[in-house]
């Protein structure tokens, strides 16, 4: 599965555009195109891993580091009473896009349990 190529790719290639808010060496973060709450930020590692499933022991730094990443960028868009980060994974976790990326999602209240 790691190998197929999904729309992030494209993304992260700038085949197809996206409203980019954030990028480094090993990560970029753009809006989601169906956005859920007023801030909705898609956060992606560049190396293409198809799901949380998938991760190997030595993608523990990385998935550190988009977690701090996440945290810094809910700091400057200003999300200072709070936020959801979700990361669906596979079917019955309602992953449409297999390529590993969290959701940001803030800005409004936040209902528990999710559906
Ligand atoms: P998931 O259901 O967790 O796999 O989330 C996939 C997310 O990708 C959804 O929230 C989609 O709205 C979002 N999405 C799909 N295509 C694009 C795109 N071209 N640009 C930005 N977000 C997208």
């Amino acid at each position: 599965m790691n190998q197929e190529t999904t729309i992030f790719d494209k993304i992260l290639s700038r085949e197809i555009p996206a409203e980019i808010v954030y990028e480094d060496d090993l990560c970029l973060a753009f809006n989601d195109i169906n956005p859920q709450a007023p801030i909705h930020i898609l956060i992606i590692p560049k190396k293409r891993i198809a799901s949380l499933a998938e991760v190997k022991d030595e993608d523990a730094p990385l998935l550190g580091h988009l977690l701090l990443v996440i945290s810094k960028l809910a700091k400057q868009v200003g999300l200072e009473s709070g936020y959801r980060t979700v990361l669906n994974t596979g079917t019955d976790g309602g992953q449409d896009v297999y390529h590993l990326h969290f959701h940001l999602l803030g800005k409004r209240s936040l209902n528990w349990p999710p559906g």
